[in-house]
């Protein structure tokens, strides 16, 4: 969990860094400027990737607005299972569409949607297997969000 947060934290850190500096066309959609709000998740690419990864842990609250998504993670809202999985979430999509971002300015070859979606997904699913020593937590993580997967 600390993990997670402390993750958060410094990629936040980051953005607010970075979000001072010129603001220039947004490499995701290429139709907006980019801010830390538009990426995360106001861009309709990010939403997508969002939307996919977290729609179904947070069926009644979902939102791509940044100040409410912190405002959720920052509270045991849902289950415990579920919290820890949606902060995780967060943290992992971020992560891999902010070197998305990067990638894509160095004019590296875009991936789909599609592709980052799997490639968060597979990094919780080796997140999941990575905890142990903490009874049935691994099993119902797993089964968790297996469970609430809108793409399968
Ligand atoms: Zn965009």
């Amino acid at each position: 969990m600390w993990v997670a947060l402390k993750g958060r934290l410094q990629i936040t850190d980051r953005m607010m860094r970075w979000n001072n500096s010129i603001n220039t066309e947004c490499v995701m959609c290429n139709e907006e400027s980019e801010s830390c709000a538009h990426l995360f998740f106001g861009c309709r690419f990010s939403e997508n990737v969002w939307r996919n990864l977290a729609g179904g842990l947070m069926p009644d609250m979902f939102t791509t607005d940044w100040s409410n998504l912190i405002r959720i993670v920052s509270k045991p809202w849902l289950t415990p299972i579920k919290t820890f999985l949606l902060r995780y979430t967060l943290q992992a999509a971020m992560h891999t569409i902010w070197c998305e971002r990067n990638a894509r300015r160095h004019g590296e070859d875009p991936k789909t949607m599609a592709t980052l979606t799997q490639l968060v997904n597979k990094n919780i699913r080796l997140k999941l297997l990575a905890v142990k020593g903490k009874g049935n937590y691994l099993e119902e993580g797993l089964i968790t969000w297996f469970e609430t997967r809108l793409d399968l």
